[in-house]
């Protein structure tokens, strides 16, 4: 039920102290002519809608999480307890800044840090988003080919294994994509890549570890490839979870990366935000970068560099991610940032290995930090669909992994426990996989029909994505 069915004439929970300026009426043609629309509700009532309201989505405090390529990582309190200082809570952009000379020096450490990890020059934490990265990091290998009078290089070249934003932003940067297929390990085919690069090329954006989940064995390869023709390389940061700590993109041959805090070091990020993706970059490109900031005799300052592409965002970004993604650096220190990296892997392999005899791998090889199933054969045999199967985890307090993509597999689920999971939950997950594959031999439609414990059951997914009801009906 909505708030506003809720909604009773009369009741309410404001007590609004008595007007101390004077009251000001709008001229007759600003006033508003309908009545507004306001929930009126007690306080008690008002803390139970959304209580229960809470209580019908899943997120990482209530259960495995293992959504793919998302890094749905647990949250440490102490990330949400700084991030609520209200040093870094309660200030203005508009602020001079000499007065948020602290929150100026967050911003600058962390970007020493995120160099350190990655092995790059410069970062800018400007883009609000990985996606937002990527257009960033984009823009800023047109502006290094233009300001050298090189305007021949209109394509950017993405592997099939990348994710989907690459290909998306390249477009948005204004080039065209040439498409490389993997070969049949899963990395990018070395051959075709080298047929597909010329004076044209522009750059590669490779996503790594890739939505595969697999680590390409020929990354310098790779990287000699592009720059041989002229081109630069991107590297798309998402998945920095399963190698931060242990090899940088920056030593692979990488010129630009965007990372996204919001996976790799945590941030809860459900339901679309808040996000940071900052771009990344080698000294050769640091002149185009978007906003920096800079220390100069013991003082702060944001700047923009003398080629910038120009700002991408306002003010200086999503600060209090920012905020959260130093604090879990600075906890896990230098030896912890490459233990969770491996704990991840670990966790990721473990789960393949006790499914691996149920279920088929789309790749049978050691994987990094998620791996994919394809499950082509078993709607072949049952009619039961990777869907019916992630419906089935819903019924068991799971929620259901990537599903659909990468779009090179058929079938596809794509599974990423993350290393804040307990041996405990990942036996638990495997137990509920195992079942639901049996449910599926013996009784198929019940899983067509799941799930039936949920609070919405089975949905009609086009008519949501078709016919979305974005207004209230104040007629009903
Ligand atoms: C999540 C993700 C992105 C996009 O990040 P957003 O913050 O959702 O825009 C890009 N690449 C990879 C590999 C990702 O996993």
């Amino acid at each position: 039920m909505l708030i506003f069915e809720k909604s009773r004439p009369g009741r309410g929970c404001t007590e609004l102290p008595p007007i101390d300026v004077p009251v000001i009426m709008p001229d007759e043609k600003n006033k508003r002519t309908l009545p507004m629309h306001m929930p009126e509700m007690s306080e008690g009532d008002l803390s139970r809608h959304y209580t229960e309201l809470a209580k019908k989505s899943h997120g990482v405090n209530d259960g495995f999480y293992p959504l793919g390529s998302c890094t749905m990582k647990y949250n440490p309190k102490i990330n949400d307890e700084m991030a609520s200082l209200p040093g870094f809570a309660e200030i203005h952009p508009m602020q001079p800044s000499n007065t948020v000379q602290g929150c100026m020096e967050v911003m600058h450490l962390i970007e020493k840090y995120l160099c350190e990890i990655t092995g790059m020059n410069h970062m800018s934490m400007q883009p609000a988003a990985g996606s937002h990265g990527e257009f960033a990091g984009l823009l800023l290998i047109k502006a290094y080919h233009e300001s050298r009078g090189d305007y021949k290089r209109t394509k950017i070249i993405v592997p099939d294994s990348a994710h989907g934003t690459n290909p998306a932003s390249a477009a948005m940067a204004g080039y065209s994509v040439v498409s490389v297929p993997s070969s049949e390990d899963g990395c990018v085919d070395i051959e075709k890549l080298r047929a597909a690069v010329g004076r044209d090329t522009a750059g590669l954006m490779l996503t790594n570890p890739n939505t595969l989940g697999l680590f390409d064995k020929n990354i310098l390869e790779i990287t000699d490839i592009i720059h041989e023709c002229g081109g630069l390389c991107y590297y798309d940061g998402a998945n920095l979870n399963a190698v931060m700590g242990i090899v940088r993109p920056g030593d692979m041959g990488f010129d630009v990366i965007h990372l996204n805090l919001h996976k790799t070091f945590s941030t809860p990020h459900g339901g679309g935000g808040p996000g940071s993706g900052p771009v990344g970059c080698k000294e050769h490109l640091a002149q185009f970068l978007p906003s920096v900031f800079v220390k100069r005799e013991e003082e702060f300052f944001f700047e923009k560099p003398s080629h910038s592409i120009g700002e991408l965002k306002d003010f200086y970004g999503n600060f209090l991610v920012v905020v959260r993604a130093l604090t879990y650096i600075l906890t896990l220190g230098n030896e912890g940032i490459p233990k969770a990296a491996r704990s991840a892997v670990l966790n990721a392999n473990y789960m393949m290995n006790r499914l691996g005899d149920l279920y088929t791998m789309a790749y049978d090889t050691t994987c990094m930090h998620e791996f994919v199933m394809s499950l082509s054969e078993l709607k072949k045999n049952t009619g039961v669909s990777a869907l019916d199967i992630a419906k089935g985890l819903l019924d068991n307090g799971i929620h259901p992994p990537t599903m659909y993509f990468p779009m090179i597999v058929g079938e596809a689920l794509m599974v990423e426990p993350t290393e804040t999971e307990s041996k405990e939950t990942l036996d638990h997950a495997i137990e509920v996989f195992r079942q639901l594959y049996k449910t599926a031999e013996t009784d198929p439609e019940r899983l067509h029909q799941a799930p039936a414990h949920t609070s919405v059951t089975r949905l009609d997914e086009v008519e949501a994505a078709r016919h979305p009801v974005l207004r209230y009906n104040w007629e009903l």
